[in-house]
């Protein structure tokens, strides 16, 4: 069905082609590349989690990544760039943004910033804004080099999925809706970046990321503002259900009186955390540090639907470092 490459060495016409992450090789980035030229969809590592990457600058390319997704068009789109000085490109950048940019790229940090008229409709939502990132993955910066335009690229799952942290997710929820699928094994951070908006006199945090929130507060010297119902508006896809497997995820916190779920049965259920539980669950998975709970959630999520249980049981994380992330992505996966 993928019929991609005309000359026929290494992988020809196969979607998930492995490459090596810390040199990957140019002539499968230039395959990757000639999809994205051409206006197809190419799935690729990024440090934070998997993206579904088009062309950034044409609206035809855009669109497909919504289709293949199932998105809601107006939940706005980041476009990956490869080097900072891009971004002047795409976006007014002033003496704060230069210096955010210099500070945290490459790095899971995203900053919306005023757009350049020509940004794609499609991209923005039609916002006055862009959002813009370089990420920390050789992978992925070789191939926005090689493809010689910004890259739009949302997480490559089906819309309110988990997000996916390798190959093998993408290929479940999306292998036959891509052209190409560049596989450098597992992701290091596992959850979204961070998303500031620079635009204003204070900096919002619309979502909080890879990049924890007390590191931006001590480059920038000032508290960031916490989304109300204003940063809502501006970052539409924080208002959606999102990063939820197919089975009902409950929280659980750690504590004396904490009891579990009364629902739930562990037996037939999965639990996800740091700290060990007393019930005997089906299947438990124990991280030893928030960081590597945020590395292996989505991939736990996955395999506890895999493993047929009918329930999750996540412990709530603490409130620093990239814990606020993870009680972002496990209270939208709940819905509590
Ligand atoms: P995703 O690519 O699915 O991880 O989501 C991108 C995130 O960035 C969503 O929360 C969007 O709402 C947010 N975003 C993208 N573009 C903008 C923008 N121009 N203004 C505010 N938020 C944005
Ligand atoms: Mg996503």
């Amino acid at each position: 069905m993928f019929h991609l490459f005309d000359d026929t060495d290494m992988n020809a016409g196969r979607l998930r082609v492995n490459i090596d992450r810390w040199n990957p090789d140019p002539r499968i980035i230039a395959r990757a590349a000639r999809v994205l030229r051409g206006g197809g969809l190419a799935a690729f590592p990024t440090e934070t989690v998997y993206g579904l990457g088009a062309n950034g600058l044409s609206p035809d390319a855009v669109n497909k990544i919504f289709r293949a997704k199932g998105r809601p068009t107006d939940n706005p789109l980041i476009l990956h760039l490869a080097a900072p000085e891009q971004a002047e490109l795409l976006a007014g950048v002033d003496g704060r943004a230069a210096d955010t940019m210099k500070a945290f790229w490459p790095g899971p940090l995203t900053l919306v910033l005023p757009a350049r008229a020509h940004v794609p409709k499609e991209v923005t939502a039609g916002l006055s804004t862009v959002a813009l990132r370089m990420p920390d993955h050789p992978v992925a910066l070789a191939l926005i080099e090689a493809a010689r335009c910004p890259i739009a690229a949302p997480s490559a799952n089906r819309s309110g999925r988990p997000s996916p942290t390798d190959a093998e997710a993408v290929e479940a929820d999306l292998g036959d809706r891509i052209d190409i699928l560049l596989d450098a094994g597992s992701v290091d951070v596992g959850l979204e970046s961070t998303v500031i908006d620079l635009t204003g006199r204070k900096i919002l945090l619309l979502r909080p990321g890879g990049t924890p929130a007390e590191r931006l507060e001590e480059f920038f010297g000032e508290p960031l503002e916490t989304p109300g119902d204003d940063a809502k508006r501006r970052s539409p896809g924080t208002r959606y259900r999102h990063y939820a497997p197919a089975l009902p995820v409950y929280v659980w916190t750690p504590g004396e009186g904490e009891k579990m779920p009364r629902s739930i049965d562990p037996s037939t259920s999965g639990f996800m955390g740091m700290t060990p539980p007393s019930e005997n669950f089906a299947r438990t998975i124990l991280f030893d540090s928030e960081k590597s709970y945020a590395r292996g959630m989505f991939a736990g999520f996955r395999h506890f639907e895999a493993e047929g249980l009918l329930h999750i049981v996540v412990e709530w994380p603490r409130s620093q470092g990239i814990g606020l992330a993870l009680q972002d992505r496990i209270r939208r996966a709940s819905a509590c």
